[in-house]
């Protein structure tokens, strides 16, 4: 089998799923409030809480911002916009951020699926340099590693610092969270990039 060959027959039936899903809503079309508001960790109490109805799938998809390399802002923007460039990677650290938040973007305009086995192995081992320099500062207690790919077409992966001790953000809800936290102080947050930054300027050896 060569890489462009379909691999299997295997199709996601996208209709069948919202018919499943529609047939076991409630009558307003809005199905139950699932486990997920019983979470600790999740942010909304369930009292009062409500999904919105399924809408209909947009087929084709609306493009997302950035898929053309020849008018994309995000290889237009200068390397003086971002805190720490080298001649593949360009990581930005830009504030206000409820929590140290750092987005990897490679140089040039691909997306993830573009990337061939080097630049592949490249990204992982990227990605573990900048969640190595982020986890070390203190008052961080993980670092999640994100890629959605839904809003920009010019590959981005996105890096979030939870705050040490609070579990409450733990998992997939803490993006949720950061939309509903103050910014940290202007210093503070410099002093975090110049930390990471730093850490990325020693080098790609675990020190
Ligand atoms: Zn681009």
């Amino acid at each position: 089998m060569t890489g462009t060959d379909h691999p299997t027959d295997a199709t996601l039936d996208v209709a069948a799923l919202v018919a499943r899903a529609r047939a076991a809503a409630g009558p307003d079309g809005r199905a139950a409030v699932g486990g997920i508001a019983d979470w600790e960790t999740f942010p909304f109490e369930r009292e009062g809480l409500r999904l919105r109805a399924l809408e209909d799938p947009v087929v084709p998809e609306p493009p997302r911002r950035d898929e053309d390399a020849a008018t994309c802002s995000r290889c237009a923007l200068p390397d003086e916009v971002f805190a720490w460039t080298d001649g593949t990677w360009r990581l930005s650290g830009r504030g206000p951020v409820s929590v140290p938040t750092f987005v990897l973007d490679p140089r040039t305009h691909v997306d993830l699926g573009d990337l061939d086995d080097d630049a592949a192995g490249d990204l992982g081992r990227m990605i573990v340099r900048v969640e190595r320099a982020l986890a070390a500062v203190p008052g961080v207690g993980r670092v999640h590693v994100h890629r959605w790919g839904d809003g920009n077409g010019h590959l981005h992966v996105f890096f979030f610092a939870r705050p040490d001790g609070m579990v409450q953000l733990r998992g997939l809800v803490m993006p949720l969270w950061t939309h509903h936290l103050p910014a940290l102080p202007d210093d503070e947050w410099d002093a975090i990039v110049a930390s990471v930054v730093a850490a990325l300027e020693a080098g790609p050896a675990r020190a």
